[in-house]
């Protein structure tokens, strides 16, 4: 009496069993993936999107093409199947509103694929500042100094290293209050300036920073507008940096982890007080920062 109930459990328990184990076995199936690529369709313009590429097979590296640039990016096999992760993003200064198509090769399997990305218009705030003319404009023998700190800053954001140490969401640098956003359109004694490239987070000096992510240091050095500044590489072509340092507390060539203190929070450059301006790099392109923190400036 009791075995036919029995059975008929236990057959329900086996369904459920290979009811529950079917999509990982679709997934484990032999032969190759179909090979594609995934990454948002729409995106604000100044932003950053995450590009992944499914080659189908393990393959050593794609070949990418965004803003009339090709890079070789390596594919990572250690997952469930091969991709490839990069960062793409468009700069407000140098970017319009509008689409843009990214192009992805497999050389070893003549595999194309493309895609294309809406950087939308945003609306970003007005700040007018009024300040002392010998701050608003700099001394005429500053400027052969700030061209070559410009050639610098150009290098290390050129930098392309093929291993990938970022990963999304990124560490907050400090705790605080972000006092100014990204895009900001700034005028100065009435004149329009660079739009704000970055973030500014408000924290007392001496506030220890921390890198954003597992990265290598770059670039130290005390720029007239920056003043004592740290950037990181974290591969892929991702750059971090941090200005108006109080002091940094790394050395070019460095190799940091996430989260490790890369300085303090100052006022040094070209600031009215303490604050972290941070900024992101993403293929030479200067990013908001913002949406690749889980929750931006409460640490
Ligand atoms: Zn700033």
């Amino acid at each position: 009496m009791n075995a036919p109930r029995t059975t008929g459990w236990l057959m329900i328990l086996a369904l459920a069993a290979l009811l529950a184990a079917a999509p990982s076995l679709t997934r484990a199936g032999p032969g190759p993936d179909a090979p594609g690529l995934q990454a948002p369709e729409h995106a604000g313009i100044g932003r950053a999107v995450e590009l992944l590429v499914y080659p189908g097979i393990p393959v050593d590296q794609v070949r990418l093409t965004w803003l009339g640039r090709t890079f070789q990016v390596p594919v990572e096999t250690d997952g469930e199947k091969p991709v490839a992760r990069i960062l793409l993003g468009t700069d407000v200064l140098y970017e319009k509103p509008g689409d843009f198509g990214v192009r992805v090769a497999v050389p070893e399997t003549g595999v194309r694929l493309e895609h294309k990305i809406r950087f939308g218009s945003r609306e970003f705030p007005v700040q007018r500042l009024t300040l002392p003319p010998e701050m608003a404009t700099p001394p005429p023998e500053m400027i052969p100094r700030i061209k070559r700190e410009r050639r610098a800053v150009g290098a290390a954001l050129r930098t392309w290293s093929s291993e990938r140490l970022w990963s999304l969401p990124l560490t907050q640098p400090v705790r605080g209050r972000v006092s100014t956003i990204y895009g900001v359109r700034r005028f100065i004694n009435g004149l329009p300036r660079n739009p704000h490239r970055g973030m500014d987070l408000a924290a007392p000096g001496g506030t220890p920073i921390k890198a954003c992510a597992p990265g290598r240091v770059i670039l130290v050095a005390d720029h007239y507008y920056a003043g004592r500044c740290v950037y990181l590489d974290h591969g892929l072509g991702v750059v971090s940096m941090y200005f108006h340092l109080k002091e940094p507390g790394v050395r070019e060539g460095q190799v940091v982890d996430a989260g490790e203190i890369v300085g303090l929070v100052g006022s040094s450059g070209r600031v009215t007080g303490p604050h972290l301006h941070f900024g992101i790099s993403v293929l030479g392109r200067l990013v908001d920062p913002a949406p690749l923190f889980n929750n931006p400036g409460s640490g």
